[in-house]
């Protein structure tokens, strides 16, 4: 079974489970039992969300040259210490 989509000139689309190669150019209307023409549009073809697209290509050119850091991405740099003997003995993240 595939599904086909037509359109009618007063209810406009809608579409209909036929088997494959057994949909005519013109079908009844569900609404009005007019005539409504066969419309052809790209077949359930998805395309990549450009994040994921954008996520994928780092993700690949990664693995061909890893970029050069200097320091943990997405890492602050420490901050300074505050001053005062208590602060001093506090454990360093
Ligand atoms: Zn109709």
């Amino acid at each position: 079974m595939a599904t086909y989509e037509y359109r009618c000139p007063r209810d406009g689309d809608f579409e209909v489970r036929l088997p494959l190669g057994g949909a005519g150019t013109v079908v009844p209307c569900p609404t009005c039992r007019g005539e409504a023409g066969r419309v052809w549009s790209a077949p359930m073809l998805a395309r990549t969300p450009r994040a994921l697209g954008t996520a994928l290509d780092r993700a690949a050119a990664s693995a061909e040259t890893p970029e050069v850091v200097s320091r943990i991405p997405g890492r602050r740099p420490a901050a300074a210490a505050p001053a005062g003997a208590a602060h001093a003995r506090l454990p360093r993240i």
